[in-house]
């Protein structure tokens, strides 16, 4: 069986090349479309909800920068690259990732995820990360790319 529909889940850092290279590699393996999304958290969410000041100034802020990272990301893989990726559909939008991820996977009819993975270990692993978050309960396979431990 080869996948068809593959996300990847983009957190905007210099990390992001592994994780979209390997998702490209396998798009081109098995004739899958490839789709690109970030997630903008919430200032108000990333604080627990619970903040005794207006927040959107800020909060358009961090969209703003966000998105200009998005497109500059876009246009690398769409431009510039020597083996450039077809980028079916690109979604940037608010919200908590894994279930904005998880949400995008269902209606777009996504059969694999890919999210980069720092194989954390202590306390950090205790914290939790975006990948754990992404695969469970996840709607599809989920590809977790290994990458540096961060410390
Ligand atoms: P983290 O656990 O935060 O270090 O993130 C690990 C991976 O989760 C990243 O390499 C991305 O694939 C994915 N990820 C983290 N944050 C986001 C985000 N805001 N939007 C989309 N994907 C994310």
């Amino acid at each position: 069986m080869s996948y068809k529909h593959i996300l990847v889940a983009v957190d905007l850092t210099e990390e992001c090349d592994p994780v979209i290279r390997r998702a490209r590699d396998l798009a081109i393996a098995s004739g899958a479309t490839l789709s690109l999304v970030h997630i903008v958290e919430p200032m108000a969410m990333a604080f627990g909800g619970d903040v005794p000041m207006d927040l959107s100034q800020l909060q358009q802020q961090q969209f703003d920068q966000a998105k200009e990272k998005f497109e500059a990301l876009k246009h690398k893989y769409l431009k510039n690259h020597d083996r450039p990726i077809n980028l079916s559909d690109c979604h940037l939008t608010y919200g908590q990732p894994r279930q904005e991820i998880h949400n995008l996977a269902k209606t777009q009819e996504c059969d694999l995820i890919v999210v980069g993975s720092h194989g954390r270990h202590g306390l950090a692993l205790l914290l939790g990360s975006t990948a754990n978050d992404v695969l469970h309960g996840a709607p599809c396979d989920v590809l977790a790319v290994r990458l540096a431990t961060k410390h």
